[in-house]
């Protein structure tokens, strides 16, 4: 898939960042990325909650979507918010759509560099595959089923979507039929968007080894390379040795993601990364 027109003007705002996220992860989660990376990204950046807080609404304004999907961690509660992500980005007019979790760092700058080398106007679907094969779902139709192969971008991970792919999926993804769609499959919502791209719209999910989730052995990721990733993320309380080898001033206890330690490096001039100039 060899862009016809690489967009070398593209800029931060062209890109829509939905993160994800639910009330009872405000503190323990989105604390850190709204210190970190979203800091950076504040424009770009939408966050999708399922609950009212009034400190967080706060912070972030018009950029913190209350979905009023139910705060549970069930199929149809994620494709609703998913749908919601769907339809504010494509209200938004951006030309980049991005999902991510709130366990996500996102590198802004190393995003835009990676979606400047495609044109938003063509069929782009970028993102880790979770599985090294393509999936196998059972279609339900009326009359019987099918089953289809296809490949799907891990949610976990993040993952991007061209305003051209965006607005073809507009039948399947749209107004809530996102979550009719998951039903046919009986799949989460990453499974359906790749189900939506590939399975239906016969376009291709572009492998790509910059975006990071929890289910890779992260400390496997060389030290030299983390930075110029587009996503990362951390194993959390149950797994809290897999996370991103770096270099830095802050310990495991001080900083158990590893993000405040990322930024630093990118971001030495933040106030509150230590100083250089100490010591
Ligand atoms: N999440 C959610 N509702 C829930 C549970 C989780 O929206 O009831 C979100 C959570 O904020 C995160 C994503 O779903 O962005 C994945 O959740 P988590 O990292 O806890 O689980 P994983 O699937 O990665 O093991
Ligand atoms: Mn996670």
């Amino acid at each position: 898939a060899t862009p016809a027109r690489p967009a070398a003007d593209l800029r931060p705002d062209d890109v829509f960042i939905a993160v994800k996220t639910t009330r009872k992860n405000h503190g323990p989660r989105l604390g850190v990325l709204l210190r970190t990376w979203i800091s950076r990204a504040r424009r770009q950046t939408f966050i999708f909650t399922d609950g009212d807080d009034p400190q967080l609404q706060l912070q972030g304004g018009d950029h913190v979507v209350n979905t009023n999907c139910s705060a549970v961690h069930t199929r149809q509660a994620l494709c609703c918010k998913m749908s919601v992500e769907y339809d504010k980005f494509i209200e938004s007019g951006r030309k980049w759509f991005c999902h991510v979790d709130d366990d996500n760092y996102v590198n802004p700058e190393v995003l835009l560099q990676l979606l400047s080398s495609f044109s938003a106007s063509q069929d782009v679907y970028l993102g880790r595959p979770s599985l090294d094969h393509p999936i196998e779902a059972a279609e339900r139709a009326p009359g019987g089923g099918t089953v289809i192969k296809f490949w799907f971008a891990t949610g976990g991970a993040g993952f991007c979507l061209s305003r051209g792919l965006a607005l073809k999926m507009s039948p399947w993804a749209g107004l809530g039929s996102f979550m009719s769609t998951a039903e046919r499959v009986r799949l989460p919502d990453d499974c359906t968007v790749g189900y939506i791209v590939e399975g239906l719209l016969g376009a291709r999910l572009l492998h790509s080894q910059l975006f990071h989730s929890h289910l890779e052995n992260l400390p496997r990721l060389p030290a030299d390379a983390v930075l110029q990733q587009v996503t990362l993320s951390y194993g959390g309380p149950e797994n809290p040795y897999n996370v991103v080898n770096v270099a830095g001033s802050f310990s495991l206890q001080q900083d158990p993601t590893r993000f405040k330690s990322v930024h630093c490096l990118l971001y030495p001039d933040t106030d509150w990364c230590p100083s250089r100039k100490q010591g």
